[in-house]
């Protein structure tokens, strides 16, 4: 008799016929799509071999660990989505004219965002969401939106609601979603001490804030970027804000927060667990994305590639590089 599958299993939407299977996963022709009939209504081929893709091996892929007390899962109420659930959620996809998504550099107080970090943030968002991504003209906030100075870390910070409630008109009628970049720290509600980010789905758009991801942060009531001070430099900066920037824009795609992996959708408390969350997606986050982008999952690794040596990204590429490798054996089973 088949054995259950797992929570993580399910949530992936993906069926294991047998024990045999289970123990022997490069057949992974015996692995069964739910909803396989949904890709054809969409006019996407499936290739026989697509389910490959998100077989959770557990060299990429680890079950999503308790934390501690202060982390995430331990604070809110998280009951995870699958991909079924999110399929029936309405998921956001891009369609018709709404197939691009804007990058809005935002400036309060503070300097705003260096355009050696902005430029290849574009270009791995570019790579991680396969539609096209673009660059808005930078605008000035100055005490435009409720501010106030943090009691703890003593620092500026903006209303992210009511900078939402703003960039709403400025949606370019071909945005699938706008997403405000600032160095500006942010507070969701006067009650909460800070957030990385926010999003307004029916407004298609959010914003989010590199402020506490550099090492000045508190030192000064604004934070200023200088990469020299840092310790790993541009490249800690640079893959906390991609993480952070695809982990935003996913939620504009319906992407709720990821409760079955170690995974770019997980949710995040403080700057330790931000840090200890991958750059990548899990199988059940894949499939999501994968399914709204349609894009080819392996070119798309491939892609991140040389953005991500650029900057030293070591494990990260050698995340990408076996996977591919990986992918590749699967492919002569
Ligand atoms: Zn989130
Ligand atoms: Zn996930």
């Amino acid at each position: 008799m088949a054995k259950r599958s797992s929570k993580q299993e399910q949530a992936i939407g993906i069926t294991m016929d047998s024990d045999e299977t289970r123990s022997s996963i490069p057949r992974v022709l015996r692995y069964a799509l739910i909803n396989k009939d949904l890709y054809s209504k969409k006019g996407k081929d499936l290739p026989d071999d697509f389910v490959k893709y998100f077989i959770p091996e557990s060299e990429w892929f680890q079950k999503k660990k308790r934390g501690k007390a202060n982390d995430w899962m331990q604070c809110q109420k998280e009951s995870g989505q699958t991909f079924i659930q999110w399929q029936r959620s309405g998921c956001s996809l891009p369609f018709g004219r709404r197939t691009s998504i804007y990058l809005l550099p935002l400036a309060f107080i503070e300097d705003p965002i260096p355009k050696e970090i902005l430029d290849p943030l574009r270009a791995f968002a570019d790579v991680f969401f396969q539609i096209p991504v673009k660059i808005m003209g930078s605008k000035k906030l100055n005490k435009k939106v409720p501010n106030r100075i943090n009691e703890y870390s003593n620092t500026y910070q903006v209303d992210a609601g009511k900078v939402l409630e703003i960039m709403k008109p400025w949606v370019p009628g071909d945005a699938f979603c706008v997403a405000g970049i600032t160095m500006c720290d942010l507070y969701p509600r006067e009650s909460w001490n800070f957030v990385f980010g926010l999003a307004n789905l029916a407004g298609n758009c959010g914003v989010y804030s590199l402020a506490r991801y550099l090492s000045n942060f508190g030192k000064t009531q604004t934070t200023v970027y200088e990469p020299a001070s840092e310790e790993g430099g541009k490249s800690t900066i640079f893959k906390r804000a991609c993480k952070t920037m695809c982990h935003e824009i996913g939620h504009m795609f319906g992407l709720k927060h990821c409760i079955y992996y170690e995974c770019l959708m997980n949710g995040s408390n403080n700057l330790e667990e931000s840090d200890g969350r991958p750059l990548f997606l899990c199988p059940v986050c894949l499939r999501k994305l994968q399914f709204s982008c349609k894009f080819d999952i392996e070119e798309r690794y491939r892609q991140m590639i040389p953005i991500l040596e650029c900057f030293g990204l070591t494990d990260d590429v050698n995340w990408l590089k076996t996977r591919l490798t990986r992918l590749e054996t699967l492919k002569k089973d």
